[in-house]
């Protein structure tokens, strides 16, 4: 797991606000929600983890495998939607749930939102998604909301622009009630127990006493109610002791768990904790990664080999020796422990990505652009991954390319100011009417767009 510690960290706070725009229910939120930064973890492991818990899920939605489940790095509790394509969990609430059935109350809630049509609807009905939508929604989102100003701005570049359509983004109580329903009937049909959806509202249960400020931001874009928690009870009882136990999810729920909280919690807490893993290679990996974070990094790499002892075929693994041979500035072993995650799992973008900037680290630019253009197509939501292709399009001399990848990097952190001058520049050296050409316009379009706000 990477976190991006840049000094843009102000990119995610768009994204917390336009979550605030576009998923949260009520008034307040849109001028309560703290201007915090907050950042995307992209770690292909937990991703990859949390998208084996999700997958019986989605296949119970109909939603299938075209949704993606990100990470936000904050403490605190929520998960939300803004898109039909992703759903946003924080990590604070990774650790919070500690059961896999109360995570895949959460995901399957989620999936309820998108798959019941209640982001869908609203889309539709915002004037300008449709134009922003060639950036990506995300890239998008995060460029509407540049200025810094975000929640403002959000709305407005969106065109939401009245109250009245600021209260037609709410999550409703019937969307809720509708959510919880579809949730636990997904539950059920892929054979989880849908006891961990009660238990998840048992786990806010009071907050709507609470002031908004000492409220979870989960209260706050899932209002709770009495009758909420009456009526989840009875659909749950309805569904009891159709379920069975778990044991793959339960290691794949450990393993998240296990990466999220080993990189957000102090290392001896981790080194305390580790033996609590069911699973050898969890523990092995948690160590790795605490070791790793103590700069200790002969005991990170015994730990991280031993763990790939139990899995040899495990892409994942690879992918944290590469990191941790990577950040210990032993490039060529990083090069190779990233060929074979690589070679393990050739479709994943972070693990390209963790490839080609490896390649970059030995003087290698051209194999390591293959990479990462390879990463970009598939997952344009990775900063490193663009800041990496800039410098790879400048060591070969591409010059245009280089202006387009940095402007992508600047847009999709919200910096949109920063993002026109390279799009310009790279505009002026593209051939005029090719595909990246057009991507650079589309950026100078959006910047336009806000700075009109
Ligand atoms: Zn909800």
């Amino acid at each position: 797991m990477r976190f991006h510690r840049e000094k843009t960290a102000s990119s995610i706070h768009a994204f917390r606000l336009l979550a605030a725009c576009l998923v949260a229910c009520l008034a307040f939120v849109w001028t309560s929600l703290p201007a915090r930064a907050a950042s995307l973890v992209r770690d292909a492991d937990i991703e990859h983890a949390l998208s084996r818990m999700a997958a019986p899920l989605l296949t119970a939605s109909g939603l299938g495998g075209n949704v993606r489940i990100l990470l936000i790095n904050d403490r605190s509790l929520n998960a939300f939607v803004i898109d039909s394509q992703h759903i946003f969990i924080h990590t604070g609430m990774i650790s919070k749930m500690d059961t896999p059935e109360k995570l895949q109350a959460v995901i399957a809630h989620e999936a309820a939102h998108i798959a019941n049509g209640h982001i869908a609807r609203r889309m539709a009905n915002i004037n300008s998604a449709r134009s922003l939508a060639g950036l990506g929604m995300a890239l998008a989102l995060v460029a509407a909301a540049a200025s810094g100003r975000g929640d403002v701005a959000g709305g407005v570049a969106l065109g939401i622009q009245s109250s009245a359509e600021r209260q037609f983004l709410a999550h409703s109580r019937a969307e809720e009630a509708s959510a919880d329903q579809s949730g636990v009937r997904y539950m059920a049909a892929a054979g989880i127990d849908p006891l961990g959806a009660v238990q998840v509202h048992e786990v806010f249960a009071g907050q709507e006493l609470l002031s908004v400020s000492r409220q979870d931001p989960y209260t706050r874009s899932h209002p709770l109610t009495r009758d909420r928690m009456r009526a989840m009870q009875r659909f749950v009882s309805a569904y009891a002791g159709k379920s069975a136990p778990q044991p793959e999810m339960e290691y794949w729920y450990e393993r998240a768990r296990g990466k999220v909280t080993a990189f957000t919690n102090p290392p001896n807490w981790t080194l305390k904790r580790a033996a609590e893993s069911n699973a050898e290679d969890v523990r092995l990996m948690r160590e790795a990664v605490a070791y790793h974070r103590l700069s200790d990094r002969a005991t990170a790499l015994n730990r991280i080999d031993r763990a790939i002892a139990l899995r040899p075929n495990d892409a994942y693994y690879y992918d944290l020796k590469g990191q941790i041979l990577l950040e210990g500035r032993q490039f060529n072993g990083a090069v190779k422990a990233y060929s074979r995650a690589a070679e393990l799992a050739p479709g994943n973008p972070l693990i390209l990505g963790g490839l080609g900037r490896a390649l970059l680290t030995v003087n290698r630019p051209k194999e390591a652009l293959k990479h990462l253009e390879k990463a970009r197509q598939r997952d344009f939501r990775d900063p490193r991954i663009l800041r990496d292709l800039g410098s790879a399009y400048a060591q070969v001399g591409n010059n245009g390319m280089a202006s387009l990848s940095t402007a992508e990097r600047y847009a999709l952190q919200g910096r949109l100011k920063d993002a026109a001058i390279h799009a310009k520049r790279a505009s002026g050296l593209l051939p005029r009417g090719s595909g990246p050409w057009r991507r650079a316009e589309d950026i100078i379009v959006a910047a336009k767009r806000a700075a009109q706000k």
